[in-house]
């Protein structure tokens, strides 16, 4: 029998559904339109779709829209592409926190009414050193104990846009002696006189997130409110705005672990300074973890999915390895996909007893591994190219591709064996010289003799020059992101541009995102930002190779 084990969210989930807390289930996915998502933001927004599908309720995206400094309608509109191509259903609950700045609006002036928030002319800096520190009790502001109505009168004030960024701010009155630094007065809205991508110029004072982040849920009916650890000191504050504002049933906040990966850099303010620094091409670019990056290298929503669930949700922060993530999209890819030919660092091949002016259409399946795949015809001919290390003049032990005297197959088509070569007069191999066997074609049924390697190759006569880009970590763990004087540590190598790949033809019919796996390659991805027709650009998403093991 199965033994099905909740996670620690779907345990208090059950817990407030039996004791009869909420009927039923609210999830929300609630990024800030500052920047495009990552991997990390796919497995919260996965996370609590999941759930609320799982108890048959309701999730929301909302984008979380209250800071017009740093936000964007270029990020609203890459949200929702990333969302809809995870697939994640929100079209009937689509929502913006900005929509609801009137009714934050109402919440500060009813806790102005009951004396707990009020207008303070402190500076950035002075609020700062009142607040006190961990081990040292906070200190009054000289203005927190204005009349409720003199509060009313400036916050108004406030909003009519009389006072300059930073001349006042609004504060909840709660406890400056708080043990937890966030309840000692925290500042609930700031002036700040600039455009709204939603609401223009309407306002010129913008609610801060402490505050507007447990109105939304709560506005919106959220039930279980699912965030990242460092929130946690946080929810004595969630609650107080909601029990203070007075709304009812109460969201639950929750909070789990982030995902962090070896090897990568997460967070949106570091990856915009790597598009800003133009160390990336873009959002997007395939080295980066953004949705957007990962789709343009050839990562499918599925893998993802698989990923996220294999990563699991816990307590406490923890580091995942990347292999996991390539692990997913090899598995996810290696029965769905077509395994072409492609040679990377092509070198010629002649078949000497191979009649010139002859060439022949060869039968190969498509993936072995999946025969609804079928098969496709491939052309053979006197001239070839093979990969520049399946030859060596002087082989070491075990090596069983091509050398001098030695035979192979060539997939899908005959036995050769190396007879000379040719090089130029650096020692670079030039030509290899080969005779084939035409007992030994594949599929023929020889059994003749066995041979230990097989290789890949191309037509030369059919084969076509592609781009071809490989891969690896922009930063290393080891060395660190970012050297001593703050410059960034990028690894030199992490793009490698190969301009002579040779493939069949067939990989020149292909659309943007095609993926496919180039046998011995690897999978490789049509690049949707730089193929131009007839001129495919062909991503790694991943070698074949893993140092994963599940
Ligand atoms: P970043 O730290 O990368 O800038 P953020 O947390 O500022 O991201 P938001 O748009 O505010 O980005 O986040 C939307 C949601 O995604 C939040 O609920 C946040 O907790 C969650 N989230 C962000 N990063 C991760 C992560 N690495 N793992 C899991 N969830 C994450
Ligand atoms: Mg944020
Ligand atoms: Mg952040």
């Amino acid at each position: 029998e199965e033994v099905v084990s909740r996670n620690f969210i779907e345990v208090e989930i059950d817990k407030d559904l039996e004791k009869g807390v909420y009927k039923e289930v609210c999830t929300r996915f609630p990024p800030e339109p500052n920047g495009y998502l990552h991997i990390g933001h796919a497995k919260s927004a996965l996370l609590n779709f999941g759930l609320s599908k799982q108890y048959e309720g309701t999730f929301h995206l909302r984008f979380d829209d209250t800071n017009p400094i740093k936000e964007d309608v270029e990020y609203v509109d890459s949200i929702k592409e990333d969302i809809t191509w995870l697939g994640i259903d929100f079209k009937d609950h689509l929502h913006f926190a900005s929509d609801y700045f009137d009714k934050m609006y109402e919440c500060a002036l009813l806790l102005i009414d009951k004396g707990l928030a009020y207008v303070d002319e402190l500076s950035a800096a002075e609020i700062r050193e009142y607040r006190g520190t961990l081990t040292t009790p906070g200190k009054d502001s000289p203005f927190r104990n204005r009349s409720i109505e003199e509060n009313k009168k400036l916050f108004e004030e406030m909003k009519a846009g009389k006072y300059k960024d930073g001349e006042r701010v609004l504060r909840a009155k709660i406890d400056m002696a708080s043990p937890n630094m966030n309840m000692r007065d925290p500042v609930i809205y700031r002036v700040a006189h600039i455009s709204h991508h939603n609401t223009g110029d309407a306002w010129c004072i913008y609610p801060m997130y402490d505050f507007a982040h447990p109105l939304e849920d709560a506005i919106e009916g959220i039930t279980h409110s699912i965030c990242t650890l460092e929130f946690e000191d946080h929810r004595p504050l969630y609650d107080w705005f909601v029990r203070e504002c007075e709304f009812n049933p109460a969201p639950r906040q929750i909070e789990f672990a982030k995902l962090n990966l070896t090897n990568t850099i997460m967070g949106k303010r570091f990856i915009k300074r790597l598009v800003d620094e133009k160390i990336v091409d873009g959002w997007d670019d395939p080295r980066l973890v953004t949705i957007s990056a990962l789709r343009r290298r050839g990562y499918t929503p599925e893998a993802i999915g698989e990923f996220v669930k294999m990563v699991g949700v816990a307590k406490a922060n923890s580091v995942v390895d990347s292999a996991m993530l390539e692990y997913c999209i090899r598995e996810d890819l290696k029965t769905k996909r077509a395994r072409m030919m492609a040679i990377l660092d092509p070198v010629k091949v002649i078949i000497d007893n191979y009649p010139a002016g002859q060439e022949e259409l060869l039968s190969i399946p498509n993936n072995l591994e999946n025969p609804e795949l079928g098969e496709r015809e491939v052309a053979f001919g006197r001239e070839l190219y093979i990969e520049r290390e399946d030859f060596m003049i002087e082989p070491p032990k075990k090596y069983f591709r091509l050398f001098p005297g030695n035979e192979v197959r060539l997939m899908g088509a005959y036995f050769v064996t190396c007879v000379d070569y040719t090089c130029d007069e650096t020692g670079k191999v030039t030509e290899i010289h080969c005779t084939y066997d035409p007992e030994t074609k594949s599929g023929s049924g020889f059994t003749g003799r066995k041979v230990k390697g097989t290789i890949h190759w191309v037509s030369a006569a059919h084969a076509k020059q592609v781009e071809v880009r490989l891969y690896e970590n922009l930063i290393d763990d080891e060395v660190g992101a970012t050297n001593e004087d703050g410059s960034l540590n990028i690894n030199p190598d992490s793009l490698q541009v190969l301009e002579n790949a040779l493939v069949e033809p067939a990989l020149m019919e292909v659309s943007p995102l095609d993926s496919f796996q180039f046998v011995r390659n690897g999978f490789f991805c049509v690049d949707s930002k730089d193929s131009k027709p007839g001129q495919p650009v062909f991503n790694r998403i991943v070698s074949l190779k893993s140092s994963f093991r599940l």
